[in-house]
């Protein structure tokens, strides 16, 4: 047994980014089919914020260690794990399932009765080494740093599901995605645009929308300043808009409902503005509309999403990097919706 000790972050208690406090541990060692990973890198999602104040009538199990996105390198290998090698660099796929349920062997691990994402449902990666699985560590796209690699695992695997499996996007299709800078939308605008779909996005700022643009967006409308809907419109034309992707909820729903053409699918993922959504529901059935939930995706996506990132293909946007000791301040950053794309922390 080593005596090494390491430091990480614990929340005990729901709140502010100060709730989030630096603690030291001892090294753990792996277990049968486990791997350790010493982390290098970790990235913050929406997520993290969520869980970190709480959420009124959802229990989060704390103390916990927080964070789900991460790389680094695998330095000590458990009994019987044959698919990883010590020295290895890797990103982590951030959620763990039963492995062989009917919905795991049908590669739709995120149905599981015993899916738990890391740093929500179980212990995070905010922490200078962390036991995980062995199915749970990747190789790391060989062209990404770590932090380029920490910043994608979550949002792209969402953004897949959303735009994908769910929208089922297809080359010419319309696609709006609310909210161009935050993370989910990052992915989905690459996404849409890989798959060959024409995209308009929303954002509340000039840099946001340059962003947008960046990635792919044909038409980058400022809600502040415009009135997005008739842009929206006039860009997709009578027929309107074939895929919503969406996490802004409440404020985006009614408007959005009413540019989306027959056949089309409307995806959230999240409703950061509010939970109480009211439309018309008449066009949902004559014009034969999908609304659709979804949280997470398949590790079988994250995987193809590794390779699509080594091909640059898809790239990650990393808004500001913080040392480990600056946590709660990367917390505080992406609390106040003034980063512009990633906020990440390296490890160690
Ligand atoms: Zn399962």
């Amino acid at each position: 047994m080593s005596h090494e000790s390491i430091r990480l972050y614990r929340l005990h208690e729901h709140g502010g980014p100060q709730n989030l406090t630096l603690e030291s541990a001892a090294l753990p060692e792996p277990g049968p089919g486990e791997v350790r990973v010493r982390l290098a890198a970790m990235a913050l999602n929406h997520l993290d914020l969520w869980v970190r104040r709480g959420i009124p009538g959802v229990r989060f199990p704390l103390p916990l260690i927080p964070g789900s996105d991460g790389a680094g390198v695998v330095d000590a290998i458990g009994p019987g794990v044959e698919t990883v090698e010590e020295g290895s660099e890797v990103f982590v796929l951030p959620a763990t399932s039963c492995g062989s349920c009917r919905w795991c062997l049908a590669g739709e691990d995120n149905l599981c009765a015993s899916y738990g994402i890391l740093g929500e449902g179980l212990d995070g990666v905010a922490s200078e080494a962390r036991v995980l699985p062995a199915v749970n560590v990747a190789p790391k796209p060989a062209n990404l740093s770590f932090v380029e690699a920490a910043a994608f695992p979550l949002t792209f695997m969402t953004a897949w599901q959303m735009a994908v499996r769910k929208g089922r996007i297809r080359p010419g299709d319309r696609v709006l995605v609310h909210a161009a800078a935050s993370g989910v939308s990052i992915a989905a605008i690459q996404l849409a645009s890989l798959f060959g779909a024409r995209v308009a996005t929303t954002a509340g700022s000039e840099e946001k929308l340059e962003l947008g643009r960046e990635l792919g967006a044909e038409l980058a409308v400022n809600y502040r300043e415009e009135d997005w809907q008739r842009e929206v419109k006039s860009w997709a034309g009578e027929s309107g808009v074939d895929v919503v992707l969406d996490h802004v909820g409440e404020d985006t729903f009614a408007p959005s409902m009413r540019l989306l053409a027959r056949g089309g699918r409307y995806v959230f993922c999240g409703a950061t503005s509010g939970f109480t959504l009211k439309t018309d529901f008449r066009p949902v059935f004559f014009k034969n509309q999908e609304i659709l939930g979804s949280t997470m995706g398949h590790k079988r996506d994250l995987l193809r999403i590794a390779e699509l990132f080594e091909s640059g293909r898809l790239r990650s946007v990393v808004a500001q990097v913080y040392s480990f000791d600056e946590l709660p301040k990367a917390h505080a950053l992406l609390e106040e919706r003034g980063a512009l794309g990633k906020v990440v922390v390296r490890v160690g």
